[in-house]
Formats: structure tokens, sequence, C-alpha cells
């Protein structure tokens, strides 16, 4: 298959989490956390997602990194499949971190600054004085002083100080690849923008290639060259952020994006304002998973599953409306005000 000038390339992943039942604890039901995804990630950019709670985009991530295991899909790095004799999973691993929401408990609180950054260097064969050199190196760079801080436990420090932290023990395997899952979230919003800016001089210093997790839709508008945007489990939208954000062409995208707040700091919504929760994971509508909230949806789109595909340059969207060999129609007035 071509993976061409794609760092990351994702066929197929799924991914579902069993619900046990009954006297024996036998699975009853999945939960349909991803399911299907396709996607490429291109060296270097920084790729957006988005989506509301329950969408995948953290499973998807956790998939990503080999933190679980997927029960269908096939992942490559630069071309090569991850966990073949040609790209162990170790070797994969180096390559890509990730950096989460909760900066304490990423860290190992019995462990300094120092250790914890340098830990990860150590499990995968440096010598500890490289290894400590890095790491006082980072620190430098993440604008953590090493004579302060180097010795100080996770406790001692302020959260944009840990995700600082968090950011310089990512980077201690010098990886190609860095997973933000809604990393700058908790933050206050001044530290966010001074970590963001950290990031982005990180990126750009290092050659890093960012996947971008965040709920907060004016933040990914920011940071990201190309986003996707998720929906129950599959990937609805995936095109250039300006593109996506000037004209989205899914309407699961459209009601996102159309309830993004205002850049005025007092007056930013963190939750999207989508009528309805999404339906329920465990029991996903049939066809288009968004046809219960759609107010588009057509007689077609409850039958058939739309397929991602390209509509514009580097833009691809999964919806009938988009695709005139899907037998669409538009729903009639009546079955709109339904
Ligand atoms: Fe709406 Fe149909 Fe498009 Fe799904 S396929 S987003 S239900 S118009």
């Amino acid at each position: 298959m071509s993976t061409e000038g794609a760092i990351l390339t994702v066929r197929g992943l799924q991914k579902y989490f069993p619900i046990k039942g009954g006297i024996l604890g036998r699975t009853v039901k999945n939960v349909h956390a991803v399911d299907g995804v396709d996607l490429e990630v291109f060296a270097g950019e920084t790729l957006g997602v988005v989506g509301e709670s329950g969408c995948g985009k953290s499973t998807t991530a956790r998939l990503l990194m080999q933190l679980i295991d997927p029960d269908e899909g096939a992942l490559y790095f630069e071309g090569k499949l991850v966990g073949s004799p040609e790209l162990p999973l170790k070797a994969y691993r180096r390559q890509v971190q990730m950096v989460f929401q909760d900066s304490y408990s990423s860290l190992n609180p019995r462990l300094t600054i120092e250790d914890n950054i340098a830990f990860g260097a150590r499990v995968h064969g440096t010598p500890a004085p490289e290894a400590l050199a890095r790491t006082h190196d980072l620190l430098t760079r993440v604008g953590l002083d090493p004579a302060r801080f180097a010795g100080r436990y996770p406790h001692e420090l302020s959260g944009g100080q840990r995700q600082r932290v968090n950011i310089a023990r990512a980077l201690a395997l010098r990886p190609k690849v860095i997973i933000l899952d809604e990393a700058v979230s908790a933050l206050d919003k001044s530290v966010e923008a001074q970590v963001l800016n950290l990031l982005a001089d990180l990126k750009a210093e290092f050659g890093l290639t960012y996947i971008f997790i965040s709920h907060d839709l004016n933040v990914v508008r920011f940071v990201s060259d190309r986003v996707m945007v998720m929906y129950l489990g599959k990937v609805a939208e995936i095109g250039d952020a300006e593109a996506l954000y000037a004209t989205p062409l899914h309407p699961y995208s459209r009601a996102l994006l159309s309830s993004m707040p205002s850049m005025d700091p007092d007056n930013r919504t963190m939750e999207p304002a989508l009528s309805g929760d999404p339906p329920n994971p465990i029991d996903p509508p049939s066809g288009c998973r968004f046809h219960t909230r759609c107010p588009m949806a057509g007689p077609v789109c409850s039958q058939a599953e739309p397929a991602l595909t390209q509509r514009a340059a580097r833009h691809l969207v999964a919806c009938h409306a988009h695709d005139p060999a899907s037998g669409y129609s538009a729903p009639s007035v009546k079955e709109a005000a339904q």
C-alpha cells in the first residue's frame, strides 16, 4: 500500500470495549469507541483532532501510541508496518510520545524532575551520564532552569511547570511525533498561551509532527495545519484548517463550528452547543451515525454508511449529501421538522 509523504498512516483502525454481563460474565455488548478510522499524518504538520466527548479521539490517540491494542487495523510509520520485523514495537515507541491533560498523574511523584525526564531514555538504553546531560538540556529548552528545578519533586511545581516537564520528558527519546491529548486544557489561559508558544518553538527546533487533540476549537484552529473532525468513533471530515473552518462540508462540523465561541477569552465557551447528546456508542445508529441529529438527513442516510471521500483539494468528508452517486435526496419539509 502507498504511504507516500505520510509519517503515520492508519488503515481500518478499530477498537471495541466489551461490556460484560450475566452470571457468566460474558460479553453482552461492545462500546464502539473507534470504528474503522483511516488517516494519514504528514511529517512536520500539526493535525488537530476535534469532536464531542466520547467521539473516539482519545482512544485513537492511545491506539496510535500502542498503549492499547486495536481489534483491527494496521499502523505504518514512515511506510513500515508497526510491529513487523522491519519496525518492532519498541523501536516505534521511541518515535511517538504523548503528553496528557493531567500534568501530575503523568509523573512519578517519588522521582525528582530530573529522574522523571531521564527515566524513559535510560529504559531505552541511553547511558546514565548522557541521559542526565540530555535532561538538563531539555529542562533549559522548556524554560525551566535545571539548577532550580532538576532536584525538585512534581508536587513542588505549578501545573504549567509540570506540563513543561512532561513536554521535556516526551522529547527525551528524541521522537518524531508527539500526541498532545488535551495537553493545555487544564492550564490557565495565560499559561496555556505560553505552553502553546513553547510547543511551536520546539516543533520548529526539533522538526516535530504534532497530533493535537482538544475540545477547544479556537485553540485547534490556532495551532493546526489540518483538522480532523470525529463523530461516534468515525472520521466525519478532514481537511486544511483554514478551509475546514471557513467552509465545513459535513453537517456535524458545521454545527460544531457554528457553536464556536468568540476569541474573546471572557466569552469563551468550551462545549459545543449541538442539540441533544450523541447517541450511545454501544448501539450506534445505522447508516450515517449523525443521521439522528442531522438537519439534512435524507432517506438514504439511515440505510447506508457514507464513505470518507475526497470532495475538494486535501478535503475529505463522509456525507451522502456531497456524493452525487449516493442516491441522497434532501429531507422533505415535514421530515426536517420532525
Ligand atoms: Fe447528514 Fe446524511 Fe450527511 Fe449523515 S450522510 S451528515 S445524515 S446528510
